[in-house]
């Protein structure tokens, strides 16, 4: 901001961080008697909607996602550009669940679409599945600034999504990945590295944690260790993968 007067540069920074992204001049009076005409803000954070009472009364799947589209139940409503959440078969057998969206999953609406995502396709290819067969959804249903970890109140608010979309799924086996997934779904804190491939459980349901698709990317020396937590996977769903 170059050349922009002090006092209007701080006003400018502190508009950017209450969550207004432009300024509609429609209507000002040309320049040099500038007035800044309305403010296009984008909805800031206001803590609460819907409460998590609502979200757990909820009867359907659809009606689940029609009150998380608009949800400000935490900060990041401020700087998401929509809500990611969740994709595939509402009654699929197999179940990925992920940390939060990045960029591209921000822009898309859709979960695991970026070059992790191609990752997780392509294992899920491997199984002798399509991405429509399962359903894939995050604990985090909102894009957390430059894709910085999520943090606890955050996991805390959006956890009533993801354990509705469980509720309603009813899937076979849980495939976590990564260890924000494990972390809010089981309260498990331990590393990936020791957790993975050894069944847990959550609410009944056999869960499989592994690494995150973000990992294998720079690390692709683990997806051995992946691909020996699917064969399990594969085998409690009784699909062949020899076939
Ligand atoms: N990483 C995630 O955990 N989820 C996504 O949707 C994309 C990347």
């Amino acid at each position: 901001m170059r050349g922009v007067d002090e006092s209007l540069r701080v006003t400018l920074l502190l508009l950017r961080d209450l969550g207004y992204t432009h300024l509609d001049l429609s209507g000002a009076p040309a320049s040099p008697a500038v007035e800044v005409g309305a403010v296009t803000a984008r909805a800031p954070y206001e803590p609460g909607d819907p409460d998590t009472a609502t979200i757990l009364r909820v009867r359907s799947f659809d009606d689940l996602r029609e009150i998380a589209l608009p949800c400000l139940r935490c900060r990041l409503a401020g700087t998401r550009t929509q809500v990611v959440f969740g994709t595939g078969d509402p009654n699929a057998d197999l179940m990925f669940i992920g940390e939060a969206p990045g960029r591209d999953e921000d822009l898309q609406g859709k979960p695991f679409v970026g070059r992790a995502g191609q990752l997780l396709t392509d294992i899920i290819k491997a199984m002798k599945l399509t991405r429509d067969d399962v359903y894939i959804a995050n604990v985090i249903k909102c894009r957390p600034p430059e894709n910085r970890n999520p943090e606890a109140d955050e996991l805390d608010a959006c956890r009533p999504y993801i354990r509705k979309q469980i509720e309603f799924i009813q899937p076979k086996v849980i495939v976590t990945l990564g260890k924000f997934a494990l972390q809010s779904l089981t309260g498990k804190s331990h590393a990936v590295s020791s957790a993975r491939g050894v069944w847990t459980e959550y609410d009944g349901i056999r869960v499989m944690p592994t690494y995150h698709p973000a990992y294998l990317l720079r690390t692709p020396s683990a997806k051995k260790d992946v691909w020996t937590d699917m064969k399990k996977v594969m085998a409690a769903l009784g699909i062949n993968h020899e076939s």
